[in-house]
């Protein structure tokens, strides 16, 4: 049996689950397995009071902390940590309406999916990415981006107010009044970096009626092809049409472009033409259909954990890729053996560009666009190649990217700072500097105080 002496003058409140209590392997199952680990503890926080306590008990107790929501993190000991404390928000997970106002009151425990559908029901418009089970929590401060960035903007440039219990376990109001610094920290500066966020202020937008996807599938080996008809029309491309292009690894097959568009078909059809008459699609699907149904045919429930480990990393185009990255894409594609993996691609511009990059946190604006590759294993015996995989092809497209999407991190990556953050690093180390000076929020690649080595 396992003994912890705790020391503590705080008590931890909420859904309290130790190692080796009922419910403890639950707690413990992120989406991806490869950030799987073992806390001491999970705190399943009602209110901002437990997040608080917990927060103090780490520090009490010289214990890791880890903040948590949707379960998402893409690598290790970001939401969870070996023998430590994650303060978990997903049992808070409200959503107030304020319609007089056009804002939303968000709980940070709500899943993208959630958020967007039962505001959908409403009228409402709100942006999304590829996945519902994905936290409101973790993703909007990392920044959010999907299909509708080109229209209203990522998540986190619809943020105007944050709620957050900081190191000393008290709750920070931050707005364009107050803690001005810290809601423009929080609009792209990543997660678990300046403490627990428990709300977020969002800015609302009327749905349309009716509103058009697409799909388009061609053979797999058509992909140089496909490849560069996208890349040389997506990013110019209408800015009411976001769209996305999915390349799975040789041994699934999958060539896939879809997209969401703010406006009729007949005009939609058009925008196509330029990738429609390439290659020879096996299937094209355009449909208009009522605003619910579209979001719920975008965001199908996903399930966690997945049932495969992958490692990921990320990046931005700013120049069309020419036939040298090309082929180290498809290398990659030959040599990925596990049914998940893939190169996926994101139009950029409209919306999302037209802010300045220091406006927010968030300093990926000008790319043509952004793409992530990921592979993917079943057997632990697998891992280390298939992260080696991943290295080298970051190596290899090196010439041909730029930055990378924090939200879509990589440990390999050695500066971290300005690939994240570009030229707000610096000021991301301010007010890291001003709100968590003893670095009490720390995970491999979080934002260092001054005082700290990076
Ligand atoms: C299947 C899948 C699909 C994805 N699709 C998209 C997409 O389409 N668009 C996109 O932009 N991203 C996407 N992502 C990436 C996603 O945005 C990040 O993984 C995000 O960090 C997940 O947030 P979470 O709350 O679910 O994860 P968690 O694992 O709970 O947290 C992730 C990070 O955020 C921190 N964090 C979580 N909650 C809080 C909080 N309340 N206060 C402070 N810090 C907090 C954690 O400490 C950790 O560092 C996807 C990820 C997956 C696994």
């Amino acid at each position: 049996m396992e003994v912890f002496i705790i020391q503590s003058k705080t008590y931890l409140t909420g859904r309290v689950i130790f190692r080796g209590d009922p419910g403890y392997h639950e707690a413990r199952q992120n989406w991806n397995p490869f950030s799987d680990s073992y806390p001491l503890v999970f705190v399943f926080a009602q209110n901002h009071l437990d997040v608080s306590n917990a927060i103090i008990w780490a520090q009490e107790n010289k214990v890791p902390l880890r903040a948590r929501s949707g379960r998402h993190a893409l690598e290790r000991e970001m939401s969870q940590v070996k023998d430590g404390i994650v303060i978990d928000v997903s049992d808070m997970n409200h959503v107030r309406l304020d319609r007089e106002n056009g804002v939303a009151f968000v709980e940070t425990g709500g899943t993208v999916g959630q958020i967007v559908k039962s505001l959908a029901q409403k009228g409402l418009m709100f942006p999304f990415g590829d996945s519902p089970s994905v936290g409101i929590g973790g993703i909007t401060l990392g920044g959010g981006i999907g299909p509708l960035c080109r229209s209203i903007g990522l998540i986190s440039d619809n943020l105007i107010g944050v709620k957050m219990v900081d190191a000393q376990g008290k709750l920070l109001i931050a707005n364009e009044e107050e803690n001005s610094d810290l809601l423009w920290a929080s609009r792209g500066g990543g997660g678990g970096n300046f403490g627990i966020a428990t709300e977020y202020e969002f800015n609302l937008h009327c749905a349309p009626a009716k509103a058009t996807t697409f799909e388009i599938v061609w053979p797999w080996e058509q992909l140089e092809q496909v490849f560069d008809a996208w890349q040389n029309w997506a990013p110019f491309v209408d800015h009411r049409l976001g769209t996305s292009l999915e390349i799975g690894g040789k041994c699934n097959g999958l060539l896939h472009a879809s997209g969401l568009f703010l406006g009729s078909k007949a005009e939609l059809t058009n925008l196509l033409e330029p990738i429609t008459s390439t290659g020879t699609p096996t299937e094209v699907n355009i449909q208009n259909l009522p605003w619910r149904v579209v979001v719920n045919n975008l965001l199908p429930a996903d399930p966690i954990p997945d049932p495969s480990s992958s490692k990921f990393s990320s990046a931005w185009v700013e120049e069309i890729w020419p036939d040298r990255a090309i082929r180290s894409m498809r290398s990659f594609l030959e040599k990925a053996t596990g049914t998940e993996s893939n190169f996926y691609f994101l139009n950029w511009g409209g919306a999302v560009s037209e802010i300045p990059s220091d406006k927010t946190a968030f300093f990926w604006r000008k790319p043509k666009f952004y793409t992530e590759w990921s592979a993917s294993w079943m057997d632990p015996s697998e891992a280390r190649k298939n992260i080696a995989l991943v290295t080298k092809t970051r190596e290899n497209l090196d010439p041909f990217i730029k930055g990378s999407y924090v939200n879509v991190p990589d440990f390999n990556i050695k500066d971290f700072g300005p690939t994240y953050y570009g030229r707000n690093f610096d000021r991301l180390r301010k007010v890291k500097t001003k709100y968590d000076p003893s670095n009490v929020f720390n995970y491999p690649q979080s934002i260092p105080p001054f005082n700290h080595p990076r």
